[in-house]
C-alpha cells in the first residue's frame, strides 16, 4: 500500500481532526521532519509513542526508496527508485572551507550543495546528454522532488551532526541540475521552491541558494518573472550561435538566440540576479577560438558568468572532450574579454557524477 505524503496538507489536517489533535501537534510534526530533519517517525521523539506509531501507518515522509548510495569525500550520489519503478538520481556536493585554494579534503566544511531531479529522463534530446539519450517518463511531483532534500539533510545530520553552533549540517543550496528539464514540470517546481523558501514547514533556504538550470523554454522564463520567483537561472547555452545550438539542442529551434536575449533581460531586470551560462567543451565542435569571440560579442554587455563544462566522455555518444589546452585558450579569450568564467573541476565527472551523466549506468548496461 502506497502510504500519503506528510506533506499533503489536507490529508494530515483531516488526521489531526479525526484524532482531535492540538494544532500545535502538526506544528510539532514539520519541525521533526524540517528542522530536526528527521524522516522516520519512531525518530520523532518530541510526539508521542502512541502518535509516531499511527502517523507511521498512515504517512511516509520521504515518498521515494533509496536504491543505492554512493559515496566518496567530496559527493555523495543517491539512486531513488519511485513508487511506479523508476530510477531517479541526486547528489550531494561537498564544499571545504578552502577548496579555491587547498584540495585537502580534511578541511572543514563549508557548505552542502544538492543537485536534483525535476523529471524520469528528459525529452529535450540534446546531442551530448546522456540523460536526454534515455528518453522521458514522467514528471516528477513536488514532494518527490522535496523527498531527495528531505533524505538528504538526514543522510547529512547522520553524517556530520551539528556545527559549532549548534545548527545541524544540512543542505545550503538546491540546484535543479539532475534528470530533466525543470521548465517543463513548471508548476510542480513552484510548489516545491515554495516549500524550499518556507520559514515554516519549509527548509528556509535563500531565493539566491535555489538554481534552476534549463535549456532555455522562453515562455516558462516568462513565467517564472511573472510569478515573481527570483531564483536563480543557469541557461544551457553550449553554442554562441544559432546554427550550432541548433545541431546540439534540438530545442534551439523552436527558440531563437535573439527571443531568449529579450527574455533573459527581462529575468534579470526583474530579479537583478546574474545568470549563469553552461558552455559545454568539445573537442573540434565548440571549443574553437572563434566562438569564444562569438560568446564574448554575445555575453560581454550582460550580467553573466559563464561555465565551462568538459564534456563527458561516454561510450553512448560518438563525442571527445576538449583538451586541457583548448578550454585554458578559450577560458583566456573570455576573461580578455570581460567575462568572468569557471572551468567546472573535472572530480564529479570522473565518477560520472557530473550533469549530462545521470542515467549513465543504465545506459550502459
Ligand atoms: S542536457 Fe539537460 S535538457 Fe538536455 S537532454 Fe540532458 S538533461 Fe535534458
Amino acid at each position: 500500500m502506497i502510504k500519503t505524503s506528510i506533506l499533503d496538507a489536507g490529508k494530515l489536517q483531516a488526521f489531526a481532526k479525526e484524532r482531535k489533535l492540538q494544532p500545535f501537534r502538526i506544528k510539532q510534526i514539520y519541525q521533526e521532519i524540517f528542522n530536526n530533519q528527521n524522516i522516520d517517525f519512531s525518530q520523532m521523539t518530541t510526539l508521542s509513542k502512541d502518535l509516531r506509531e499511527d502517523l507511521d501507518k498512515h504517512f511516509s515522509v520521504v515518498t521515494l526508496k533509496v536504491d543505492k548510495l554512493l559515496e566518496d569525500k567530496t559527493t555523495t550520489k543517491i539512486w531513488f527508485q519511485t513508487h511506479d519503478g523508476y530510477m531517479i538520481e541526486a547528489v550531494i556536493i561537498f564544499h571545504r572551507q578552502d577548496e579555491k585554494y587547498n584540495k585537502n579534503d580534511e578541511e572543514k566544511l563549508n557548505r552542502i550543495t544538492l543537485c536534483i531531479s525535476s523529471q524520469v529522463g528528459c525529452p529535450m534530446g540534446c546531442l551530448f546528454c546522456v540523460t536526454g539519450k534515455l528518453g522521458f517518463k514522467r514528471n516528477l511531483t513536488r514532494d518527490e522532488m522535496v523527498s531527495q532534500i528531505l533524505f538528504a539533510n538526514n543522510y547529512i545530520k547522520q553524517k556530520f551532526g551539528k556545527q559549532e553552533d549548534g545548527s545541524l549540517y544540512s543542505v545550503r543550496n538546491v540546484v535543479f541540475m539532475g534528470m530533466g528539464e525543470p521548465l517543463l514540470n513548471y508548476d510542480n517546481v513552484k510548489k516545491a521552491i515554495e516549500i524550499m523558501l518556507r520559514q515554516e514547514a519549509g527548509f528556509s533556504l535563500s531565493r539566491r541558494h535555489i538554481t534552476i538550470s534549463t535549456a532555455w523554454i522562453i515562455p516558462w522564463i516568462k513565467q517564472l518573472v511573472k510569478d515573481e520567483i527570483p531564483v536563480k537561472l543557469a541557461i544551457s547555452l553550449h553554442a554562441p550561435n544559432q546554427t550550432l545550438r541548433d545541431k546540439l539542442m534540438p530545442i534551439a529551434k523552436a527558440y531563437p538566440l535573439d527571443e531568449l536575449n529579450k527574455a533573459l533581460s527581462e529575468y534579470v531586470n526583474a530579479s537583478d540576479n546574474r545568470i549563469f551560462y553552461e558552455y559545454i567543451m568539445i573537442k573540434n565542435v565548440t571549443d574553437k577560438p572563434e566562438l569564444a569571440h562569438q560568446l564574448v560579442a554575445l555575453l560581454r554587455k550582460k550580467l553573466a558568468h559563464v561555465n565551462l563544462i568538459p564534456y563527458n566522455k561516454n561510450p553512448a555518444i560518438d563525442l571527445v572532450e576538449s583538451d586541457a589546452a583548448s578550454i585554458q585558450a578559450f577560458k583566456k579569450i573570455l576573461e580578455d574579454g570581460g567575462l568572468t568564467v569557471t572551468v567546472r573541476d573535472s572530480l564529479w565527472r570522473k565518477m560520472k557524477w557530473a550533469c549530462g551523466q545521470l542515467g549513465y549506468e543504465k545506459l550502459i548496461k
